[in-house]
C-alpha cells in the first residue's frame, strides 16, 4: 500500500488559500467533475473515494449545529474527476457519516 497524505481544508486556511484556491492547487477541475455513482463511487471504474490520486473536500460553513454538509472532488485511479455530497450527522443519532444522494 502506498502511503497517503491528507491535506485538509484547516491547513487550507492555515495556509491562507480560498477554498477555489485551494482546487486550483490540487488541479482538480470541478467543472468537468461528473456526480458519483449511486454508491457514492466513481461512475466510471466503481472504486471508493479512498482509491484516488486525490481529493478535496469542501465544507459549507453551516449554520445547522446538527448536520454539516460539503462535497468531496475525487480524482480516481482511473483519472476521472467526479464529486459526491456530503452530509455528516455530528450529533451521534443516526448515520453517522454518509453519503446522501443528491437532494
Ligand atoms: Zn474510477
Amino acid at each position: 500500500m502506498l502511503p497517503k497524505v491528507i491535506l485538509t481544508t484547516a491547513w487550507a486556511e492555515l495556509e491562507g488559500f480560498s477554498d477555489a484556491e485551494t482546487a486550483d492547487f490540487f488541479t482538480i477541475d470541478k467543472k468537468t467533475a461528473s456526480r458519483a455513482d449511486k454508491n457514492g463511487a466513481c461512475p466510471r471504474c466503481h472504486r471508493v473515494p479512498n482509491d484516488c490520486i486525490k481529493k478535496f473536500s469542501s465544507w459549507e460553513p453551516s449554520v445547522y449545529v446538527e448536520r454539516i454538509k460539503g462535497v468531496d472532488y475525487v480524482v480516481c485511479l482511473c483519472g476521472t474527476v467526479y464529486y459526491i455530497d456530503i452530509s455528516i450527522d455530528v450529533t451521534g443519532r443516526g448515520d453517522s457519516a454518509s453519503t446522501t444522494g443528491w437532494q
